[in-house]
């Protein structure tokens, strides 16, 4: 769609943007968001794109993911063998309601930063525990875990002009073994829930990661495999106001599926004992 207030596109920001940053700015990342909608506070777009950030960064210590890295991208990555989880990465680009052009140019910290329930690259990194880096306009830098970024629907922490420069996936959450569940109304709809759960090879823990059906992503974690009622009280406990209600589902049905499938995530990690 034409955003007709915009007034200017800055293609060559500065290599530390947002020094200069005023009301009415927008980072332009994949604009597959920006340009889907009227935009009438916006009037200058800086394109992030332009920094050629690297774009996946594999090490000993980890995934680097530049937040300018397309979901196309991250998807045609081949992790190495002993990254178990590995299978999470295209499994939550699939995860996407997209268009041949969503898929080719939505980012991942784009998808992020929308900061929607449905969001899948953030049910991908808060399961595997990843932090984020933030570029404050002063060119101060903060780390935050993924868990804290999204506050709400279409809410995060982000400050006025701050920037999310780059995820980091540690290498012990990519080595651990997972189990994934998600639901949607139509075969490529968008999920009405999306949980991912995981657990560290040789011990009997579970992190499970909840996400879609509710505003924010929860993070539920036993030190030890819990049992089903343990598991279902632990989801009954959720807030009853961060469950998410739109065309895709209702609170209660949400609930209903969490539930569901998060026992059967506890019963695929508890097969087979400690790995
Ligand atoms: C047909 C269609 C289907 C879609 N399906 C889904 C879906 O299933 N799930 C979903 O979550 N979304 C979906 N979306 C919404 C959106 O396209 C995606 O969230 C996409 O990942 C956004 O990424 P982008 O790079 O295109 O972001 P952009 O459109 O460029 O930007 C999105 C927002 O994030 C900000 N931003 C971008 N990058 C950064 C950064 N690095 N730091 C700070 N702020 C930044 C921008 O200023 C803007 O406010 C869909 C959109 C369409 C049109």
């Amino acid at each position: 769609m034409d955003l007709n207030t915009i007034t200017e596109v800055v293609r060559r920001p500065s290599d530390r943007p947002g020094v200069d940053w005023r009301e009415g700015d927008a980072w332009l990342a994949g604009g597959t968001w920006l340009f889907s909608a009227e935009q009438p506070s916006l009037h200058r777009l800086i394109d992030l794109t332009a920094l050629r950030w690297d774009s996946l960064v594999p090490s000993d210590a980890g995934l680097g993911i530049g937040a300018t890295c397309t979901v196309r991208d991250l998807h045609a990555f081949v992790p190495p063998d002993d990254w178990t989880a590995g299978g999470l990465l295209a499994a939550s680009c699939e995860a996407f309601l997209s268009s041949f052009k969503v898929w080719n140019a939505a980012t991942v910290g784009g998808n992020i930063c929308m900061s929607l329930p449905a969001g899948p690259m953030i049910t991908l990194t808060v399961a595997l525990e990843a932090r984020y880096e933030l570029w404050a306009p002063d060119g101060s830098t903060r780390w935050v875990d993924a868990l804290d970024f999204v506050t709400g629907d279409h809410r995060n922490i982000l400050a006025p002009g701050e920037i999310l420069r780059r995820v980091d996936i540690p290498a012990s959450a990519l080595r651990k073994r997972t189990a994934q569940r998600r639901f949607t109304l139509t075969r490529l709809g968008r999920s009405t829930v999306f949980l991912i759960g995981t657990r560290t090879p040789g011990r009997s823990d579970l992190l499970l990661t909840v996400t879609a059906g509710t505003t924010r992503p929860v993070r539920i974690a036993f030190d030890a495999l819990p049992d089903a009622r343990t598991l279902r009280q632990s989801i009954d406990a959720i807030p009853a106001d961060i469950w998410f209600a739109d065309p895709n589902g209702t609170p209660d049905h949400r609930r209903h599926l969490t539930r569901h499938y998060a026992e059967e995530i506890r019963r695929e990690l508890m097969a087979g004992g400690p790995a």
